[in-house]
């Protein structure tokens, strides 16, 4: 840089305008989605972030207070909508538009108090800023499991930058007051806040497509590893999550059993009452099951009428018992049109020294299941080879 080097003001905020608008459209294109208010939401915003500095250059132009009323509007729009677009994207329900309550209020106020020129672009930077420490805050406190902790920084570090670019405006009012009241006045008191918010937009948007892909992500996920009809685990969540509760339970040597659920005579439920009424079955069962679940175990619907729960900390014999809990809540919640129950018969295996994996646990559930069944059915049986409390 040389000592010369000047940023011209004029030329900066018209760089800015068209950055935005690629950054709007590239936006729209890519993330709009009529039924998604959160897109339209986030579009929106940056919508208003290009009509914002428009107005500037308009106000500028014309020495209008008016669109310079406009202006402050646009701006801390812009802010309101990414505040609302992230409330939506984080489930919550937005019925009422409160959240353009803050440009309505400032332009108001402008308009009230006759605020002029410079007064009211400070007046809209402190609106601003309470904005910005509100959305930063609600980033962090509600963006957890909705996005993934890089997702969040991005976000927050965009509305600090964002909040700094703000202030800074206050800062300028303060030492350079004859600069700052002349947007287009060329120097640090102009250039160094623009260049902050231009950041701070920047980054709160590539934020936004971080925390929609976050979403698409754990959607697909969720498709990948859930069970449609009883939102239990699925067969591959099984495999995947048992591996790990195995591994847990070898380190630690602690308790982990297996139980294997099969429902009794479940096709003559579908051939009498027809699948409607055996997926009502099949739902009812999943979510007792998971209404008798701990945190920390596995309930998964491994097959068309087959249970499997990986029961960390927990003996076959307690196992055993979760069994009879469940045959109890069945009988009280569910029962076929005719008025009868429906049983299920279970096979269940504790790890120990003859199990290599959770595989092996399975096949020895498995063969006590086929033991139940052989048995007549509505009963459970623990497989006869248990033989150590713990997994090797
Ligand atoms: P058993 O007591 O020996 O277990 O007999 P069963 O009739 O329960 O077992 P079988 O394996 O003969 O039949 C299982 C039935 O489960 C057959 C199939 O139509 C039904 N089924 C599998 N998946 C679903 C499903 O998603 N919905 C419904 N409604 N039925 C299913
Ligand atoms: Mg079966
Ligand atoms: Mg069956």
């Amino acid at each position: 840089m040389g000592a010369n080097f000047q940023l011209d003001m004029t030329t900066l905020i018209v760089a800015r305008i068209m950055g935005l608008v690629v950054l709007f459209i590239g936006v729209t294109v890519m993330t709009l989605q009529r039924d998604r208010r959160e897109t339209v939401l986030f579009c929106g915003a940056l919508a208003m972030a290009v009509l914002g500095w428009a107005a500037i250059i308009a106000a500028v132009a014309t020495h209008n207070s008016l669109i310079t009323v406009l202006y402050a509007g646009f701006v801390t729009a812009t802010v309101s909508l990414q505040g609302a677009a992230l409330a939506t994207l984080f489930g919550r329900r937005i019925d009422r538009a409160w959240f353009l309550l803050p440009p309505i209020a400032a332009m108001a106020i402008a308009l009230l108090y006759r605020l002029q020129g410079a007064d009211i672009t400070l007046f809209g930077a402190v609106v601003l800023c309470v904005q910005l420490v509100w959305t930063c805050g609600f980033v962090v406190r509600q963006g957890a499991p909705f996005v993934r902790g890089r997702t969040s920084t991005l976000l927050v570090v965009g509305f600090v930058v964002s909040f700094v670019s703000a202030a800074m405006r206050f800062v300028g009012e303060v030492f350079w007051p004859d600069l700052i009241r002349d947007p287009l006045a060329s120097g640090p008191a102009n250039a160094l806040p623009f260049l902050a918010s231009y950041i701070g937009t920047l980054l709160i948007t590539l934020g936004w497509l971080s925390a929609l892909k976050d979403r698409a992500e754990g959607a697909l996920a969720e498709l990948a590893f859930k069970d449609e009809l009883t939102g239990l685990a699925n067969r591959r969540r099984f495999h995947e999550t048992g591996r790990l509760l195995w591994l847990r339970a070898k380190r630690e040597s602690t308790a982990l059993t297996l139980l294997l659920l099969d429902i009794d005579h479940f096709k003559a439920v579908n051939d009498r009452w027809g699948h409607g009424e055996g997926d009502r079955v099949l739902r009812i069962m999943g979510q007792s099951i998971a209404e008798l679940c701990r945190t920390g175990d596995l309930a998964a619907r491994v097959g068309g009428e087959e249970f499997c729960l990986l029961l960390p900390g927990l003996d076959g014999r307690n196992a055993h018992r979760l069994s009879e809990q469940l045959r109890e809540r069945l009988e009280e919640c569910l029962r076929l049109p005719d008025g009868s129950a429906v049983r299920f018969s279970a096979g269940i295996a504790q790890a120990g020294l003859q199990d290599d994996s959770v595989d092996a646990l399975y096949r020895r559930a498995d063969s006590a299941l086929y033991q139940a069944k052989a048995s007549g059915r509505d009963c459970a049986i623990i497989s006869a080879s248990d033989s150590s409390r713990a997994v090797a």
